[in-house]
């Protein structure tokens, strides 16, 4: 599927009607892991925040880049299926390949079924994504248009 957004608030609510349909098609087996690809600035944070807006995160997201790795609770109230669940924002930006990630506990984030797991930079842990993750390939398109092409 191919969409054009024309603001950061258009991407941003695109994420939440995407999370919706993810959250749908999700199999009880396996965390929602969604691969994000596009440059700097492509928008791949903007999306992230509308997709934790959705899920009712209250904390401001701001992008893990030299922490690698963040965490927010989401609130059961807005997403009923589970008990517990959890939001994980990871930035690759700053790593040569996937092994930077296994100390981290990554693992264990991306195959516990409860969790919703974003991954800016993705294409450098390619060897690390589940078979069943979600791809999210951002394009610049001009200084407020992003073209957005979500896979499968
Ligand atoms: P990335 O995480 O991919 O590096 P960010 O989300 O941090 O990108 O930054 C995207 C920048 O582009 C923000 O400054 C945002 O305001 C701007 N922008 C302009 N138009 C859009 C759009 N249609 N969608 C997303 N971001 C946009
Ligand atoms: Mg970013």
């Amino acid at each position: 599927m191919i969409k054009v957004t024309k603001n950061p608030k258009e991407t941003e609510k695109l994420a939440g009607f995407l999370l919706a349909k993810f959250l749908k098609n999700k199999s009880g087996k396996a965390p929602i892991v969604i691969a994000l690809e596009g440059e700097l600035g492509a928008g791949k944070t903007t999306f992230t925040k509308g997709l934790a807006k959705a899920l009712g995160v209250k904390k401001k997201i701001k992008s893990p880049t030299f922490t690698l790795i963040k965490s927010y609770k989401i609130p059961t109230t807005y997403y009923k299926l589970l008990t517990t669940s959890f939001l994980y924002h990871i930035d690759c930006y700053r790593l040569r390949n996937y092994k930077d990630l296994l100390s981290l506990g990554i693992e264990e984030i991306i195959s516990s079924p409860e969790n919703i797991v974003l991954i800016e930079w993705s294409d450098r842990v390619q060897e690390i994504l589940p078979k069943s993750h979600i791809k999210i390939h951002i394009d610049h398109i001009d200084k407020n248009t992003r073209k957005i092409n979500i896979s499968p």
